[in-house]
């Protein structure tokens, strides 16, 4: 087919004004992740029309777009002049996937003289008269040819790529996720960025315990989900860990240790996402994965802080969906790269599993230094 693509919108249940919002920023969010391409757009209320000048550049877009939240569907199709005797014509030159097929026609204007039942009929008869090889299965078609009857024009395809649906960032506000370099965390970014939230990444190094290597994934994995930022303009936030962690280790209950890192996180991303306007945190936790996931450890982690709040959008999924989805937008690769991160290196053999609230307290009421290395390492923040 030619040089257009045709975009459906993903889950456009809004209304009125958020849906005049929801256009307005797919069509930003789309001229920016296709910057790199000469394009046009063509805003319509439910869908819109991408027209490029180079043909090579089709399956690169496809590319991207297939991981811009809030679209359903990407078409390449033909637009042509309402007429039929011309669609009959340019369908036969196009035809080239030999075997069984189907017509789906879509009657959007209802004022044109013949229905979808009719037009599929001629259409149908038309092709089997001048196509050898081509049979007519409207059960097991193996391709379809969709037709668009709107007011204007008349639009044809036969294949369309699915896109991830959602909404489109810059819909939902800001969040600042707690990105480790492990699978699930990244997910949890996905998913949020999926929602139309803005996502920005917070992460805790360790060195020398942790290496140059273990900061570059965590590196790449933000390149990944973003689309080396085409999808989302995250920026990174690496705070160095290595101080607290040594305060912490001085604790009598080793088994403590776990939830008094993840309390200072939490401090740490708190106190960050007020300097940058972040609405909520959030994390890759999935309800009872490892100790520090149970819903006491979690209380404890959450308590730490009085605002903002805390979502983690993997709470219910198994490891099985987390890994799946994570092989779909390709972090998978990178998370099991065998490179240690700051909290795997330091779980202790026997982590509590139900933590009570009153012993953190008094644990940590030992640590003399916690708050003043807290305010030295957010003062020392590196941005990317
Ligand atoms: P992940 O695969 O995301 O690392 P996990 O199953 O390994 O998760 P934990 O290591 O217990 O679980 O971490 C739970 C959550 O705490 C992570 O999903 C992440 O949000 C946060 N987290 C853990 N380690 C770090 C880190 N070094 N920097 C930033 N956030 C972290
Ligand atoms: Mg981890």
């Amino acid at each position: 087919m030619n040089n257009k693509l045709l975009i459906k919108y993903g889950d456009l249940y809004l209304k009125g004004k958020n849906k005049k919002h929801f256009i307005n920023s797919l069509n930003k969010n789309i001229k920016n992740a296709l910057s790199d391409f000469q394009i046009k757009l063509n805003t319509g209320f439910d869908k819109c029309v991408i027209k490029f000048e180079n043909k090579n550049d089709k399956d690169k877009m496809i590319n991207i777009l297939k991981y811009i939240p809030g679209i359903s569907f990407i078409i390449p199709c033909k637009i042509i002049e309402r007429d039929f005797e011309i669609l009959k014509k340019d369908i036969l030159n196009d035809l080239n996937d030999k075997g069984t097929f189907k017509i789906e026609t879509n009657r959007k204007d209802k004022n044109y003289d013949l229905d979808s039942y009719s037009l599929n009929k001629e259409l149908g008869k038309w092709i089997i008269e001048n196509k050898k090889d081509y049979i007519v299965d409207v059960h097991n078609p193996d391709f379809i040819i969709n037709v668009e009857i709107n007011k204007n024009d008349f639009i044809y395809y036969t294949n369309k790529v699915k896109g991830i649906s959602g909404l489109p960032i810059g819909l939902n506000g800001r969040a600042l996720v707690l990105l480790s370099g492990g699978i699930d965390s990244p997910v949890a970014g996905y998913l949020l960025q999926r929602k139309g939230i803005s996502v920005d990444y917070i992460t805790f190094i360790t060195p020398p315990h942790t290496s140059e290597e273990s900061l570059n994934k965590v590196k790449s994995l933000v390149k990944k989900i973003t689309l080396d930022g085409k999808i989302n303009n995250s920026s990174l936030y690496i705070i160095n860990f290595t101080k607290i962690m040594n305060e912490i280790s001085h604790i009598k209950l080793e088994s403590y240790k776990i939830i008094l890192m993840r309390r200072a996180f939490f401090r740490i991303a708190s106190k960050l996402s007020k300097i940058i306007h972040s609405d909520f945190l959030a994390t890759g936790d999935s309800l009872g994965q490892v100790a520090s996931q149970t819903i006491e450890s979690m209380n404890c982690t959450s308590s730490s802080i009085s605002e903002p709040i805390v979502f983690r959008p993997l709470i219910t999924f198994s490891k099985d969906e987390i890994i799946s989805i994570a092989k779909f937008i390709g972090t998978y690769e990178i998370s099991i790269l065998p490179y240690e991160d700051s909290c795997s290196m330091f779980v202790p053999k026997n982590p509590i599993t139900k933590p009570k609230i009153e012993k953190v307290i008094e644990l940590e009421k030992e640590l003399d230094y916690l708050d003043a290395l807290i305010e030295v390492a957010i003062k020392e923040v590196i941005r990317i």
